[in-house]
């Protein structure tokens, strides 16, 4: 029997190929999870549509755009209706405007500053209450999401996205401490650098950044995308039963290094 045999789970985030989420939804798969995935706007239908047909199974597909109540509330009633509980959610969303990401705090502006918070952050808290009557039939309800250590040191060129992620980390603790007594467990994967469209397309230096990783990591390399994708599988299984408001970090250890 698979580790993840019988269960069900519900993706938002992934765009393309390259996707941490499309890596995550791979190695799920194959260990036995029914997913469900949802794409932001009609440009993105297609290319994950075409995607999850390389997934055993059927895998429903829903529109989603984070920023949105209504179709937020549309996709879990419709999870309910194909999937009827859930055993896992995985976040793996944020966006900020290039502009905005590329000069320093100090300059964003008051909209570009709310805009990243609300897609990067708040929508892990309206995913998570969305899910929350479905996750409660689980045995092992897991809601999982994606950060950097930009949360926790200055990266420069992350800029007001660091902020974003230290306001994920904060709501990782909080809504683990609110769902935990359903048996619902909430944690976070602190990704190194991984080539994908979010990160080449909007951070200044981001080729820099990965030889930065890559030399100072005690591990003396960048991460294997497929390594986010095996931490998320510990997280969603049995095997991370204990684990709730933690934010784990693989990055072949970069953040324990000061100098
Ligand atoms: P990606 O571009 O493949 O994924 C980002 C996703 O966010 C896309 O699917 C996009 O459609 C979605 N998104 C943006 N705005 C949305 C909205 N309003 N509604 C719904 N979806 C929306 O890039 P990725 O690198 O795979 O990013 C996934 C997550 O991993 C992000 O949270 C990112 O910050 C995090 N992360 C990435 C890296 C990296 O180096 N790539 C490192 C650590 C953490």
């Amino acid at each position: 029997m698979k580790l993840l045999e019988g269960r069900k789970g519900v993706i938002f985030g992934v765009a393309n190929k390259r996707s941490i989420a499309w890596a995550c939804a791979k190695a799920l798969s194959d260990a036995g999870m029914q997913l469900a995935f949802t794409y932001q706007g009609d440009r993105l239908r297609e290319s994950v549509e075409k995607l999850v047909t390389e997934l055993p199974g059927e895998s429903p597909v829903y529109p989603c755009d984070v920023t949105s109540d209504d179709e937020i509330e549309r996709v879990f009633d419709q999870l309910g209706s194909d999937f009827g509980s859930l055993d896992m959610l995985l976040h793996s969303v944020a966006f900020a405007k290039k502009e905005e990401l590329e000069k320093g705090l100090v300059y964003s502006s008051r909209e570009g500053f709310l805009e990243a918070q609300n897609i990067s952050a708040y929508s892990l808290v309206a995913l998570a209450r969305g899910a929350m009557p479905l996750l409660e039939k689980s045995d092992n309800g897991s809601v999982l999401t994606m950060t950097y250590y930009g949360a926790e040191k200055v990266a420069r060129g992350y800029n007001l996205m660091g902020v974003a992620k230290a306001s994920l980390e904060a709501c990782v603790r909080y809504l683990a401490s609110d769902l935990g007594e359903k048996g619902i467990r909430v944690n976070a994967i602190s990704a190194g650098p991984v080539n994908t469209l979010a990160a080449r397309g909007g951070i200044r230096g981001f080729t820099k950044m990965l030889a930065h990783h890559a030399e100072q990591a005690p591990l003396r390399r960048n991460i294997e995308v497929e390594e986010v994708a095996n931490a998320a599988l510990f997280l969603a299984s049995g095997l991370g039963s204990g684990v709730t408001g933690e934010v784990l970090h693989v990055d072949c250890g970069f953040n324990i290094i000061a100098i």
